[in-house]
């Protein structure tokens, strides 16, 4: 577990490397980036970002995609994988937004919810991004950093969400959020965690336990060098 200090420290450090804080994916209004959130689950951003222009070219409006057939719909989005339930998701959820929401996406998670296809993450992503308030994007990236950060230890989204809550200042949250996503790109990937050249070291759990890990190793091995270099006298 982090303090809130450490937190600060860290929100701080990843400020200076990335000044600029930007959601990957492309969208004018609050209803696009809905349907770009649905459509990023399983994709990368920039294949919804390829996506996005020719779905909303066609329909241009929350009532036109409520109105379309799902599989008009479905007929666009298929690169993005999952075609079929995403397609099914973005007209139910037009649907709801044009009957019960007058074509407003609502400004809290309780109605965002309600949203068919929206989930906590898509939620947050909304609520920070065009509302401006406190929003934690538990992501892969996310939930991968702050596991080896050692702000706490499982990959449950909602846990996560509520840990970075609880020691992020609010006001920092949504701009953390997406330095982590640049962060979990460039350097602390899950592939490989590039510590030598991460500003986030002197902060990060797993770099110490590294770093202990190949002292023991070292030391070990000065041991069994002299072991054998003893040996070898006698
Ligand atoms: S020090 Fe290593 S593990 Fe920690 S955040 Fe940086 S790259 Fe990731």
């Amino acid at each position: 577990m982090k303090t809130k200090k450490e937190a600060a420290a860290i929100v701080a450090a990843l400020e200076n490397e990335y000044p600029l804080a930007e959601c990957f994916l492309d969208s004018e209004t609050a209803w696009q980036l809905l349907v770009a959130v649905r459509l990023s689950a399983q994709c990368t951003d920039l294949r919804v970002n390829a996506t996005t222009p020719t779905l909303f070219a066609k329909f241009p409006t929350i009532s036109a995609l409520a109105d379309a057939d799902p599989k008009d719909i479905e007929e666009i989005v298929r690169p993005c994988g999952l075609g079929k339930s995403k397609a099914r998701d973005i007209n139910l959820c037009m649907k709801m937004l044009r009957d019960e929401y007058n074509c407003v996406v609502p400004d809290n998670m309780e109605d965002l919810l309600k949203l068919p296809g929206v989930g906590r993450k898509s939620a947050n992503l909304i609520l920070g991004d065009v509302f401006g308030k406190p929003a934690i994007v538990a992501d892969t990236h996310c939930i991968r950093l702050s596991n080896r950060l050692g702000f706490l230890n499982s990959t449950d989204m909602y846990k996560v969400e509520m840990e970075l809550k609880r020691v992020v200042a609010p006001e920092k949250q949504n701009d953390f959020c997406h330095r982590l996503v640049e962060h979990g790109r460039a350097v602390c990937t899950a592939r490989k965690a590039m510590c030598e050249k991460c500003v986030l070291a002197e902060y990060c759990a797993y770099k110490k336990a590294e770093d202990k890990k190949a002292q023991k190793a070292a030391a070990k091995a000065v041991k069994a060098a002299e072991k054998s270099s003893a040996d070898s006298k006698t």
